[in-house]
């Protein structure tokens, strides 16, 4: 079972789920699989409409659409992923959201993308799991980078404790500013959340300790402090989670 926002669960005629470890695309959107754009993140603020099944995109951090039938999923591993739907259910967005993208202003691009014809104000908004500020270890510089080019938003929000960066406040911050009223935010940390049967199940019945903790998330950081350690473990290529959501045809 995937994580979901109840403010997106309470628009009938809208389907969503964030991925995680086990289903990298929640299964409730796989029906519409095929239908999804084909797009390269760059952590940039580039959003793009889409209308037609397996749209080619180019280079994009965002996607947009009023067509039913037609998925939209960001992929991230620590980065964040939101999803958007107007609450008459008509309208859909995704972005993909790290620190590269909120710093540059991928929030602030959508929402005046909406204003020329809507309303943020008529839409819900939901911040997925991300890295944490429990985790999210970063430079003194980036701090430093956020503080000066976000000089809105009061320093505790950006950085609640030495050298970290709490993406998740940072991003409501901005989405209330750029005129969403009602956001959720599932809350998990990508590097540190647990599945649900962490640790439980020792499969072998001989009381021998785990190997270790199952992690829900796939983490870029997780994964490079492992690989730190053994170059040899697998790198996340290929596993990061899709965010999506779907208008229902
Ligand atoms: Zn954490």
């Amino acid at each position: 079972m995937t994580a979901s926002s109840p403010l997106i669960n309470a628009i009938a005629g809208v389907r969503h789920g964030f991925g995680d470890k086990s289903q990298l695309m929640p299964e409730t959107l796989r029906p519409w699989q095929d239908t999804l754009a084909i797009k390269k993140q760059v952590h940039g603020t580039h959003i793009r409409p889409v209308s037609m099944p397996a749209e080619q995109c180019g280079q994009a951090d965002g996607v947009l659409t009023a067509t039913p039938g037609l998925l939209l999923s960001v992929l991230t591993a620590d980065c964040l992923p939101l999803l958007f739907a107007r609450r008459d259910g008509k309208r859909i967005g995704a972005l993909h959201a790290g620190w590269r993208g909120l710093l540059a202003g991928i929030i602030e691009e959508f929402a005046g993308m909406l204003s020329k014809d809507d309303d943020p104000a008529n839409w819900v908004a939901a911040i997925g799991p991300a890295a944490g500020p429990c985790c999210y270890e970063v430079s003194e510089s980036l701090v430093e980078n956020f503080l000066q080019g976000l000089p809105m938003i009061p320093a505790t929000i950006v950085t609640p404790a030495h050298r970290r960066l709490d993406l998740a406040a940072i991003a409501r911050f901005k989405l209330n500013a750029a005129g969403f009223p009602a956001v959720d935010d599932i809350g998990h940390c990508t590097i540190c959340t647990l599945s649900g049967t962490a640790g439980a199940v020792n499969a072998a019945g001989d009381g021998a300790t785990p190997a270790g903790p199952a992690f829900a998330y796939t983490s870029f950081r997780r994964n490079s402090l492992q690989r730190a350690v053994d170059p040899t473990y697998p790198t996340i290529s290929g596993r990061n989670q899709h965010a999506g959501l779907v208008i229902l045809p």
